[in-house]
């Protein structure tokens, strides 16, 4: 079969630089469990090198029926282990009931919604490795103080530790993407839980960035009703704010709640 035609929509850019892919599979660390899922596979670059690897179980979510059709042609090793289907839909929990390592030259048309769904899945999914556009795996990997720091980056911070690999160019790709790509590690940290309600803190940390440019105590009015919020950190903005600072603003926020 002849390759797959890059369609657009489903934001395919597939990964020609095969030193690329294979760097992006060996990014996961020997702490990462042996069953993988990896995201969008395409034409099966990265999935070539995670199938060598003979501790990995790996299966592959794809929505692109071509792709798929071409899996199944140049990967018989991969027989029953291709889920056809959107990764945004699947229930996670009834493929794996054990924790599983994600991967994938992602598409970046829907990367903060794959991120939002691995947050709901923090305990299942202790690692998570690939591919994201540049812009995108600086911001989560980003502290506070930076331009790029924002929801995600305290979101996922809270749970994991988070590395920036390396940059891939435009060129490693066909079509090439009109920006440069990013590789980054997420790995599960040693909070097993928040010491703050964690509803409470999305709510808080989404509230908060909402309005970047003013300060918490502009910004989380809703919230607050009719008091005035007294102390320091409700007069700074929410990019000044570390993970840390933002579990004690869901603290004090969930007093002024308790007490109103
Ligand atoms: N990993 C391949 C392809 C990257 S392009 C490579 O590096 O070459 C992104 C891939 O994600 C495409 O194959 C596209 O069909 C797939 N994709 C897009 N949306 C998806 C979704 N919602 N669920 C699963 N796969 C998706």
């Amino acid at each position: 079969m002849t390759k797959v035609r890059a369609k657009k929509h489903l934001g395919q850019h597939f990964l020609t630089d095969l030193k690329a892919a294979q760097r992006i599979a060996e990014s996961l660390t020997t702490d990462a469990p042996n069953t993988i899922l990896e995201i969008g596979p395409g034409m099966g670059v990265l999935t070539q090198f995670l199938l060598q690897n003979e501790r990995y179980n790996v299966s592959v979510v794809e929505i692109d029926t071509e792709s798929v059709t071409y899996l199944k042609e140049h990967y018989p090793q991969l027989e029953g282990k291709i889920i056809e289907g959107d990764f945004l839909k699947l229930d996670l929990t009834k493929y794996f009931q054990e924790p599983f390592t994600i991967i994938g030259n992602f598409p970046y048309n829907i990367s903060s919604q794959i991120l939002f769904k691995v947050l709901e899945h923090i305990d299942l999914v202790p690692q998570f490795a690939g591919m994201f556009q540049k812009e995108v795996a600086q911001r989560i990997a980003s502290g506070p103080g930076t331009k790029d720091y924002g929801i995600l980056s305290v979101l996922l911070q809270a749970y994991y530790n988070i590395e920036y690999l390396f940059t891939v160019n435009e060129g490693a790709f066909n079509p090439p993407p009109k920006v440069k790509s990013g590789v980054i590690r997420l790995m599960r940290n040693e909070r097993t839980e928040l010491p703050c309600d964690a509803k409470l803190f999305k709510q808080v940390v989404k509230m908060g960035f909402n309005q970047r440019r003013k300060t918490l105590s502009n910004s989380l009015k809703g919230m607050l009703g009719d008091i005035k919020p007294e102390g320091e950190i409700f007069r700074k903005r929410p990019e000044q704010l570390s993970v840390e600072e933002f579990f004690d603003l869901t603290i004090i926020i969930e007093n002024i709640k308790n007490n109103a």
